[in-house]
C-alpha cells in the first residue's frame, strides 16, 4: 500500500485533505482515495502531513497483511510507536491484524509553534462521549493542557455518508449544547469506513477514524481525548484499543478517557445531567428513525434501554419514549446472542445493577441467556475461522447492503 502526498483543496465552502492509495493488487471495492472534509473555516488547521493518513490506513493495512510505503511527512514519535501498536493488536486479535513494515520517505515533528494549542474528543451524542463532556463541566481540571476545547462530530462514524439529513440535524441539536458549554463543535466528514467495512469489526476499526481525523487538524490540537469505549472490564484489558496513546505525535498527545468504567457506571454518573436526558442518541440501524427516537431494534439501542429501565431513568430521556417491554427484553438479549461480545459482556455489571433495582426478573432472564450466548460464541468463533476472509466479505456485502 502506497500513501501517497496528501493535498488540500478548498471548494464549496469545505476544506478536503486527501491522499491517493495505492495497492499493488487488486482489493474488491477498496477505494483509491482517503479523504477528510471540514468546513472551511478550519483551512487554517488542517494539515497536508501524512500522519493522519498512517493512523487510519494502518488497520486495513494489518488486515489485508500489505505493508505501507509512506510519501508524506510522518512523525518520528508516531513512526517509532506504530510497530508497538501494530504487534499489540496482532498479539490480541491475531486472527485480524498481522504487523506489517512501514516505510517512510521523510520523518520531521510539526513544530509546536506552529499548533493552537486546543484540546479536542470526538463527540457522537453517545454514552462514551458524552461522559468526556461531563467530566470536562463537573470536574474542572487546574492544568490547562486537560481543559477541553472542541469537540469533533464525525459524518461517517455511525451515521452512514448517505444519511445527510440525519447529520445535519443531529448536528444542529448538538450545536446548541456545544455554545451553551461553550465549547467549538466541529463538523468532520471522511470515507474512512469505505476501507474496513464488512472487513474490519468497527470496534477495532473506529478507532482509526478518530485519531486521523483528529491528526488531518494537526495546527488545531496539541491534544486529542478519545472517549473510553469498555476497553476494560474487572481491572482487565479487553480490547487493543487501549493502547491509543501510541498514536500520539511530537505535537499532539492522544489519550483514552476512563476506559476502566462501564458505560451502565457512566450512565448512572450522569444521571441527573438534564442535557444527556434530552439528546442521548446511540442507535447504529442502518435505517434510522426519522424522529431521532431510539430505533428499539440494534442492539445499542436496546441495551441503552435496558440500563436506563435498570437505572428508572427512561421516562426522562426524551429519545427513549417506550418503556422496556418483555418483548423488547427478548429483543435485547436475542440481539446480543449474535453480537462478538455476546452476554459476557453484560456480566459483571448488568447483574450488579440488577440486583441493587431488585430485577430478578432480568436478573432470571439473563443467566437463562447467558450459558446459550457463550456456546455460541465459541460455535460463531469456530465456523467464521473456517471461512475464507474473501467470500466472508461477500456474504457480509449481500447480507447488509
Ligand atoms: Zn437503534
Amino acid at each position: 500500500m502506497i500513501i501517497h502526498q496528501p493535498e488540500i483543496k478548498v471548494q464549496n465552502g469545505e476544506v478536503r485533505v486527501s491522499a491517493r492509495v495505492e495497492m499493488q493488487k487488486e482489493i474488491v471495492d477498496f477505494p483509491e482515495k482517503l479523504w477528510f472534509t471540514f468546513p472551511e473555516e478550519n483551512s487554517p488547521f488542517v494539515t497536508d502531513r501524512a500522519d493522519g493518513f498512517l493512523t487510519s490506513l494502518i488497520f486495513p493495512a494489518m488486515y489485508l497483511g500489505v505493508p505501507i510505503e509512506v510519501r508524506g511527512v510522518v512523525s518520528p514519535k508516531l513512526a517509532y510507536n506504530i510497530e508497538t501498536f501494530q504487534k499489540i493488536h496482532h498479539l490480541m486479535l491475531p486472527n485480524i491484524f498481522q504487523p506489517m513494515e512501514v516505510k517512510y520517505n521523510t520523518l520531521s515533528e510539526l513544530p509546536t509553534k506552529e499548533v493552537l494549542g486546543g484540546v479536542g474528543t470526538s463527540f457522537s451524542g453517545g454514552i462514551d462521549s458524552s461522559y468526556v463532556i461531563w467530566n470536562h463541566l463537573t470536574k474542572p481540571k487546574s492544568n490547562p493542557l486537560e481543559q477541553l476545547s472542541h469537540g469533533l462530530f464525525i459524518h461517517g462514524f455511525d451515521i452512514s455518508l448517505n444519511d445527510s439529513e440525519i447529520y445535519q440535524s443531529l448536528y444542529r441539536k448538538y450545536l446548541q449544547f456545544f455554545e451553551r458549554w461553550g465549547l467549538t463543535l466541529i463538523q468532520a466528514r471522511s470515507n474512512y469506513i469505505e476501507f474496513t467495512k464488512f472487513r474490519i469489526n468497527w470496534l477495532f476499526a473506529h478507532n482509526g477514524l478518530q485519531i486521523g481525523c483528529a491528526q488531518v487538524l494537526g495546527k488545531l490540537f496539541n491534544r486529542f481525548i478519545k472517549p473510553g469505549g469498555d476497553e476494560m472490564s474487572e481491572g482487565h484489558v479487553e480490547e487493543p484499543g487501549y493502547h491509543i496513546h501510541l498514536l500520539s505525535t511530537g505535537s499532539m498527545d492522544v489519550s483514552l478517557h476512563s476506559p476502566y468504567i462501564l458505560r451502565l457506571d457512566k450512565l448512572s454518573r450522569m444521571a441527573e445531567w438534564e442535557d444527556i436526558r434530552e439528546y442521548l442518541w446511540v442507535c447504529s440501524n442502518l435505517e434510522k428513525q426519522e424522529d431521532g427516537n431510539a430505533c428499539n431494534d440494534c442492539a445499542k439501542c436496546l441495551n441503552t434501554l435496558v440500563y436506563l429501565d435498570l437505572l428508572k431513568l427512561q421516562p426522562e430521556f426524551v429519545n427513549f419514549p417506550n418503556p422496556l417491554s418483555i418483548k423488547l427484553f427478548l429483543k435485547f438479549l436475542v440481539r446480543n446472542l449474535y453480537l462478538s461480545v455476546g452476554m459476557g459482556y453484560y456480566k459483571e455489571h448488568l447483574t450488579r445493577f440488577a440486583k441493587l433495582a431488585g430485577r430478578y426478573d432480568i436478573l432470571i432472564a439473563f443467566w437463562l441467556f447467558y450459558i446459550p450466548s457463550e456456546i455460541m460464541i465459541m460455535l460463531k468463533l469456530k465456523f467464521l475461522g473456517l471461512i475464507p476472509r474473501d467470500l466472508k466479505y461477500k456474504i457480509k456485502q449481500r447480507v447488509y447492503r
